[in-house]
């Protein structure tokens, strides 16, 4: 007999077995011995009170174990060899989920992805990080596995009315995260974990009929006669036939201007930009567990969310690394963006996090040359200014998060993670001014929320300007085409429908679905 039972314990408790089950037993009043297994279902912390207590949903099995208890059913793939071929451009997350699904579906993907497999990227990521070299088709942001392969590998999202959630993180599972992403309330994998999943997802494609191609840069797209999209010619000249899944994530300027060369209608889209903010970790655990010892042995690297409005503005925290490190992000040479990412033990000394101000494009007239593309224009302006004012290096303008907020330079620096190196730095004029200023009346008013929050041992990194993608690229709502083209369906991040891991991949399951209904009306 299995029993789901809801219970409330210290950290101490949900953290060892023993103990816990004697939880168990006291809340179900059962004698301890007839407890023979416990499966966790659901974990999450709860830290608003000063005593941090674990909220835990358990199946437990009484007297016998139930052999019967699967968390969920695998997907089952048919192999698609010699069906009918997609061409999905990119591997990212939401390549990657829709390649799988189309597979589910009985289509045959052809996944083009213009960096490298994901071992062969760690070398061009390192060369970032030593000699300031940017390779524009191998970096943290293009190569399998996209932008969240070398990332947290945060896996909430906000968007779990759009789509199968728990199918994403059943498929991370099923290609070896660990039981944790199904059961945390917050789920991560860690940069360390990451690839090999990836790898695991190109296996089950290639495995059962799909094609992936790595360093294959699409640089065009075929119409026919009807000037609808059916293929994509690479950088080297070969031709690909199909209907096209554009999944190319947010950093690829050049597909926003082969798109516009091509015609395709684009439209600008807000954006946020602003610096990646670095404290020590333990400062962190010490303000979100309301203790002077930190987070002590049992609770994970603490969190936090910020969120504030400035001048009619969201100001707010992105993408927050818990133990984790700053990394550089640029995808072309001549740029300095930074990003965060953390292994699976959220384990270095460090807390980064993305603190950002949202822009409308309404807020950028001097930008309306650019058109569609003007949001795009103004990120770069911002990376190539912190680039110059880096020496044209890597070496990240930086400043004291006091520094800042008063408007001074700092003449020193706190240790940070970020490989390359910081520099001091006046972010607060190299930042335009209606970013700094709404940033320093944001950090003053999180510091008033979380005492200690806003210190001079935190430091300012700059600068973070790919939160979003800066360009929509509009489609039809329910057949998920190209509003205007036919055989074009632009997917994930990219095409300004996601923003994130999860919420990209749903994007692509559910798109995958579409294509399928289209061109294989039977199949659903
Ligand atoms: C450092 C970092 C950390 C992050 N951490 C998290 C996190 O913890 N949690 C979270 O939810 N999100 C995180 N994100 C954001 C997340 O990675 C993205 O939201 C997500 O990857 C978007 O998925 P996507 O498939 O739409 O695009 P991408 O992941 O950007 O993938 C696009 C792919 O298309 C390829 N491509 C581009 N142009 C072409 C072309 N012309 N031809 C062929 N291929 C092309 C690229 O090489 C790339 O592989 C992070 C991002 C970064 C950069």
């Amino acid at each position: 007999m299995t029993e789901k039972l809801q219970l409330r314990v210290l950290p101490a408790v949900a953290a060892d077995e023993l103990q816990l089950h004697v939880a168990i037993s006291t809340a179900m009043r059962v004698d301890a011995n007839r407890i023979k297994k416990v499966d966790l279902l659901r974990r999450s912390i709860d830290a608003r009170q000063r005593q941090v207590m674990v909220n835990l949903t358990v199946n437990v099995h009484l007297d016998k174990i139930d052999d019967g208890f699967r968390r969920y059913e695998p997907v089952v793939y048919p192999d698609v060899a010699g069906k009918q071929e997609v061409i999905v451009v990119g591997a990212g997350p939401a390549g990657l989920f829709a390649a799988l699904e189309l597979i589910e579906l009985g289509m045959k993907p052809v996944v083009l992805e213009r960096g490298k497999d994901v071992d062969s990227r760690r070398r061009d990521m390192a060369a970032i990080s030593r000699e300031g070299i940017v390779n524009p088709d191998s970096n943290y942001c293009f190569g399998e596995g996209g932008a969240g392969a070398f990332s947290d590998g945060k896996l909430y999202t906000r968007s779990t009315k759009r789509g199968p959630v728990d199918k994403v993180l059943q498929i991370f599972h099923a290609h070896g995260a660990s039981d944790a992403v199904l059961i945390d309330a917050h789920p991560h994998i860690g940069t360390d974990r990451l690839p090999v999943i990836i790898k695991a997802m190109r296996n089950t494609i290639l495995n059962h009929g799909g094609e992936v191609h790595f360093n294959t840069r699409v640089t065009d797209l075929i119409f026919d006669k009807h000037r609808c999209v059916c293929g994509v010619i690479t950088a080297d000249g070969r031709e690909f036939h199909g209907p096209v899944l554009l999944a190319t994530g947010h950093s690829a300027r050049d597909v926003y201007a082969m798109l516009k060369r091509c015609g395709i209608p684009m439209e600008a889209k807000g954006i946020a930009v602003g610096v990646r903010l670095e404290h020590p970790q333990e400062l962190i655990d010490r303000i979100q567990y309301h203790s002077p010892k930190g987070r002590g042995k049992w609770l994970p690297a603490a969190e936090y969310s910020m969120l504030t409005r400035v001048d009619g503005r969201a100001v707010y925290s992105f993408c927050m690394c818990p133990g984790g490190v700053i990394i550089p992000a640029a995808s072309e040479p001549g740029q300095l963006v930074v990003n965060g990412m953390s292994p699976s033990n959220r384990g270095t000394r460090w807390a980064n996090s993305g603190m950002v101000v949202e822009i409308l494009p309404e807020d950028l007239p001097e930008y309306d040359k650019y058109g569609e593309l003007k949001m795009m224009y103004f990120q770069r302006d911002i990376e190539q200014r912190f680039f110059e004012a880096a020496g044209n290096t890597q070496c990240a303008p930086a400043q004291r998060m006091t520094d800042f907020v008063a408007s001074r330079p700092s003449s020193t620096l706190p240790p940070s993670s970020y490989a390359p190196g910081v520099q001091p730095g006046r972010i607060d004029l190299l930042l335009p001014p209606f970013v700094a200023g709404r940033l320093q009346k944001g950090f003053e008013e999180f510091g008033r929320k979380a005492r200690g929050f806003l210190t001079p041992d935190a430091a300012l990194i700059g600068d973070e300007t790919r939160t979003s993608s800066p360009v929509r690229v509009p489609r039809d709502k329910d057949s998920r085409c190209h509003v205007d083209v036919r055989g074009l369906y632009p997917v994930g991040e990219g095409a300004g429908y996601a923003g994130g891991i999860v919420s990209a991949a749903i994007d692509g399951i559910n798109t995958a679905r579409e294509i399928a209904r289209a061109y294989l009306p039977s199949s659903l």
